[in-house]
């Protein structure tokens, strides 16, 4: 077991030139860069007042590592299908007429419940799980968390408004994750309705369907009239096919986190679809941060389930937190194992936020740009109470630096700091400074989730002081 420095520096939340320096107070001489013994890093954890985790992450890893599947374990598994598209071209309808369609059919007696998933039978016998948040921020963010939970795309395509800005988007988030998209031409009821001419605003953006000689599937489709609705679900289903899509049933599952939340009477209750395996009442495990033991499930009718498999989605109950969408479970064999490892887990997160939270201070970011370029360029956002103010920061900022540092204002504007402020700061690591201003409340909440550091002032002079401070700080205080 062996540590980078830095690594070690980042999970203490402490400045790698500290430790360095203690390092060498102990006769090592090591550079950031370079990896010590875990004796060593033990010894320097000490010296900073740390407390050691004992768990390691390759001990998580082993306990919770998938084992390859022989090639006969494998059974076919359904599709799992995310529905994008442009706002307004239908996605909450074909998933409305999809799932309704299936009541009608005569199953479950008209009760469906919303758990963020559903599974639908074809006309052919084929099974698909349809994933009921529509929006690519969803499929993005489990995306982000290392969840890739979707095998096939439906590209909604409003027929009478052809490929607007977030049909774009959605595109580009289906090819980023490899993922293969049908085409859904829907409206295709309305008077104004131009499929061909949807048909060759794709080309524009790569995708050829097969009415243009091209190998994407394409269905015109009305989800108000409930036209080409089979034929949808039957592409799907040939898409599945081809994908030969597998998984192993008998084996302890693994699932990731669909939707959570925290239930009044129930307590955290999170859906979860099957990617592996099959869960069952009663298994112990871990998810996220969190551990339990499912005390029960439910299916997306509502019905008391005993176990799940590859595929299927089910609401657990039996978490002792609630987890986050995109979290992958795993059932572990002992609740012991479970407790460690979501302990082991929430440490790391705690001391990589400390981290994140410290590199805002304007000190540490200035050194964090200056080691990163020749010349620093601490980036800020300003939000003023009067435009005189936010001009004469603007231009007070800009005085400050020289051929090393300087401050680069990202965007200034009047008014209380806003989620967009932190939204904007938190992509380029910049602080905001408010002048007479405060966040609302939303700002702050996401502010400090995502360690944006906000500053208020109200005297000029003072935030000139502070940064000039940090700038200087910076050039005296070589690393
Ligand atoms: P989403 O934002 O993509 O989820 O779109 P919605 O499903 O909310 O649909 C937006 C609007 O288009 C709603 O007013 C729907 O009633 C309407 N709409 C959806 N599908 C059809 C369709 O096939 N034909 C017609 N005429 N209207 C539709």
């Amino acid at each position: 077991e062996a540590i980078v420095v830095s690594e070690l520096a980042n999970r203490m939340a402490e400045r790698v030139a500290d430790v360095v320096k203690a390092l060498m107070q102990n006769g090592i001489m090591a550079t950031q860069t370079q990896t010590i013994d875990a004796d060593t890093a033990e010894l320097i954890i000490e010296e900073f007042g740390h407390r050691v985790v004992r768990v390691s992450a390759s001990d998580v890893e082993d306990v919770i590592q998938q084992t390859e599947d022989a090639p006969e374990d494998l059974k076919p598994r359904a599709p799992v299908i995310a529905i994008m598209g442009h706002v307004d071209h239908g996605k909450t309808s074909i998933l409305d007429a999809i799932r309704k369609a299936r009541v009608s059919h005569g199953e479950a007696g008209g009760i469906t419940q919303h758990i963020g998933a559903y599974q639908v039978e074809t006309e052919g016998g084929a099974t698909l799980t349809f994933l009921d948040t529509p929006g690519h921020a969803a499929f993005t963010s489990m995306r982000a968390r290392g969840a890739q939970v979707t095998d096939i795309v439906i590209l909604v395509v409003a027929a009478d408004d052809s490929v607007m800005p977030q049909t774009v988007e959605a595109i580009a988030h289906a090819k980023a994750a490899g993922v293969p998209m049908i085409v859904a031409i829907n409206k295709i009821d309305k008077h104004d309705a131009d499929p061909d001419k949807t048909r060759t605003s794709l080309l524009q953006h790569e995708v050829i369907v097969e009415k243009m000689s091209g190998d994407v599937q394409d269905v015109e489709v009305s989800a108000l009239t409930g036209q080409g609705l089979p034929e949808l679900l039957e592409a799907i289903a040939l898409q599945s096919e081809i994908l030969e899509l597998r998984a192993n049933p008998d084996r302890q599952a693994q699932a990731a986190v669909i939707e959570a939340k925290l239930d009044v009477g129930r307590g955290p209750v999170a859906t979860v679809l099957i990617q592996n395996g099959t869960l069952r009442q009663g298994d112990i495990f871990v998810v996220g941060e969190q551990w339990g033991k499912v005390r029960a499930m439910e299916n997306d009718r509502g019905e008391r389930v005993k176990e799940a498999g590859p595929s299927v989605p089910v609401e657990v109950l039996g978490l002792n937190g609630t987890p986050e969408a995109g979290d992958v479970l795993n059932v572990v064999s002992t609740e012991a194992q479970a407790r460690e490892i979501a302990e082991y887990r929430q440490n790391a997160a705690r001391d990589k936020r400390a981290a994140a939270g410290a590199a805002t201070t304007l000190e540490q970011m200035m050194a964090k740009a200056k080691a990163d370029q020749s010349v620093a360029e601490l980036p800020i956002v300003v939000k003023a109470d009067v435009q005189g103010s936010a001009e004469a920061i603007v231009q007070a900022m800009e005085k400050i630096g020289n051929d090393e540092v300087r401050v680069r204002v990202l965007h200034s504007g009047v008014g209380a700091i806003t989620e967009t402020d932190v939204g904007l700061a938190e992509a380029s690591n910049a602080p905001i400074i408010g002048f007479n201003v405060r966040a609302n409340a939303s700002a702050r909440a996401t502010a400090n989730q995502k360690s944006v550091e906000i500053r208020y002032y109200s005297i000029i002079y003072d935030l000139v002081d502070d940064v000039k401070a940090a700038a200087s700080g910076l050039l005296s205080n070589e690393v």
